[in-house]
């Protein structure tokens, strides 16, 4: 057999590749601290490349090393890093049955090593753990959900499979060789080939993820007010823009609300600019709950948020504001002088075929809640555009 196919050799291979592999992790763990997954592959995969080198010393160190300290690493390490792998796919790991099946697959290789060593016991006891970690884990990737053509969880699940069927194949050629030996076996040198293979390609495959995750975080961000959580006004003119054109194009109503709260400068004067922000996250809170799924709701400036109601005639919309204001009423803000409440004022305005742009339609609304503030406040007022 040629030197390069020598087993210690391919598993030394495999330990530098689990190093690379971990920093990569620990890297990527560093750039995403508030991003769990991370901490668990980074971890894992680093206790992972500790045991494997441990194990590569099989017939070199002694049994305590390779066999028991080696399995103390290998299986704690490959439950983080895959359960992490499951967590990223939006599923909750069992941690706590993981740790009692590796602390008693751990009771059992010392057994086996120790007092009374039987070497295919603990080539089976380990593999138990590396399949049934494996396969939960396949199977927890290939049930995720998967998004917008976003097939990660897809192809790892099915990496996952292939490692398994390798391990299979390995283990059961393995039962029988008592030798304890570190011949290059045909399934063995498959398994590492396909662990050398598959391994990288998962650790990509979670760096492609959480990039992407990243992206989507900050695209999500640049969406919403830091204050409110509501949509921004970015946000807005992007939602405005496709559902003015939708509106226009296939004939569908489109309304429009402007809101905007009552003597808040005054409120802001006696309670604080703190409670004032208080009293902002809780206005739009309750208002956003007197809105449909499909209402987009935004903060457009300082104390004045706007609602686009898509498919909305403008008694429908009449509706739904008086719903609003009811909301806002009855809303109490907690603040360190006691319970307190504000109102708002609302104007409302549907698009109709002489408009043509929605900023018409929003200067209409406007003048509106114009009208709402100088008839005393707390109401809501329609302008039809035909008056
Ligand atoms: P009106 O009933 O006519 O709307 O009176 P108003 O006092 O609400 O109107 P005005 O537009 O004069 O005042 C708005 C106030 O909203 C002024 C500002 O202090 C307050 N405000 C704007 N943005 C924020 C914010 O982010 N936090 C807090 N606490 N207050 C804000
Ligand atoms: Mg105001
Ligand atoms: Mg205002």
């Amino acid at each position: 057999m040629p030197a390069v196919l020598d087993i210690r050799t391919l598993v030394l291979i495999y330990v530098g590749i689990n190093i690379g592999q971990a920093a990569v992790l620990v890297y990527l763990w560093s750039v995403q601290r508030n991003y769990p997954p991370a901490k668990d592959w980074a971890i894992g995969s680093l206790m992972f490349a500790i045991g494997l080198f441990l194990f590569a010393l099989r017939n070199q160190a002694s049994v305590v090393l390779t066999e028991i300290v080696s399995n103390l690493f290998l299986l704690p390490g490959l439950l983080l890093f895959n359960f992490g792998i499951v967590k990223a796919a939006d599923r909750k790991p069992p941690f706590n049955f993981g740790l009692a099946l590796c602390a008693v697959a751990n009771g059992f290789l010392a057994w086996f090593t120790l007092v009374s060593p039987n070497y295919p016991a603990s080539v089976l006891t380990q593999n138990l753990v590396f399949l049934t970690l494996d396969l939960y884990t396949a199977y927890a990737c290939l049930r995720a959900r998967t998004t917008k053509g976003n097939y990660t969880f897809r192809i790892i699940g099915i990496l996952f499979i292939v490692l398994v069927i390798a391990n299979v194949w390995r283990v059961a050629g393995g039962v029988f060789d008592l030798t304890f030996s570190l011949s290059p076996t045909l399934p063995r040198l498959l398994w590492i080939a396909t662990s050398l293979i598959s391994f990288p390609m998962i650790t990509v495959l979670l760096t492609l993820h959480t990039s992407q995750r990243l992206q989507e975080e900050i695209h999500a961000q640049a969406r919403h007010d830091i204050l409110t959580q509501a949509y921004n006004r970015r946000a807005f003119i992007e939602f405005s823009d496709m559902e003015w054109a939708r509106s226009v194009r296939h004939g569908y109503p489109l309304s429009i609300l402007t809101v905007d709260i009552d003597h808040f400068k005054h409120f802001n004067d006696q309670h604080g600019h703190q409670t004032g922000d208080v009293a902002l996250v809780q206005v739009s809170k309750s208002a956003q709950a007197a809105l449909r799924t499909n209402d987009i709701w935004c903060r457009y400036g300082g104390e004045e948020f706007i609602a686009l109601l898509p498919n909305t005639t403008m008694d429908k919309a009449m509706a739904v504001a008086e719903r609003l204001r009811r909301s806002v009423e009855n809303t109490t803000i907690l603040s360190p002088r006691g319970s307190l409440s504000v109102s708002v004022s609302i104007g409302v305005a549907e698009r109709s075929s002489k408009h043509s742009s929605l900023s018409e339609v929003l200067a209409i609304s406007d003048a509106a809640l114009y009208k709402a503030k100088a008839t005393g406040r707390n109401r809501v007022i329609a302008n039809y555009c035909e008056e």
